[in-house]
């Protein structure tokens, strides 16, 4: 049965898995909560990084998007390997068995200007407004 982590490989390169596994492997990924919805935990690396992940789930296929408060993932705009650890650890999250066969995935950019002028760097067009996390 395919795992949430397989659905989701295709958008990272071999290098930030291998590098996110290292994280997952030496305990450095905490989930502060887990939703339906969103999960939010903390990743120990050289700083402490928060991510959070959002699923939107429809019959057949799931809508998560990403978003992580390093450099990488802030500055160049690219899935980060706290993400990917973080959703190597998800895997044993009961919510996120079983994904369906069509799974996509996006950086959510929703502390950037989204009516911004560069939405057309983005594959997919976003057919409803990106959640927001609440602010704490
Ligand atoms: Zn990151």
């Amino acid at each position: 049965m395919a795992k949430f982590s397989d659905a989701l490989a295709s958008h990272f390169s071999s290098r930030i898995r291998s590098r996110g596994l290292d994280y997952f492997r030496s305990d450095s990924v905490r989930i502060e909560s887990a939703g339906e919805k969103s999960i939010v935990a903390t990743v120990e690396g050289g700083a402490v990084y928060v991510v959070t992940l959002s699923i939107e789930k429809q019959p057949r296929a799931w809508r998560v998007s990403g978003d992580c408060t390093c450099p990488y993932a802030q500055d160049e705009y690219s899935p980060c390997k706290h993400l990917w650890a973080l959703i190597l650890a998800c895997d044993s999250l009961p919510s996120l068995r079983s994904p369906p066969a069509s799974v996509s995935f996006m950086l959510s950019d929703w502390d950037e200007d989204i009516e911004g002028d560069e939405d057309d760097f983005l594959d997919d067009p976003i057919p409803y407004p990106i959640k927001t996390p609440a602010a704490k």
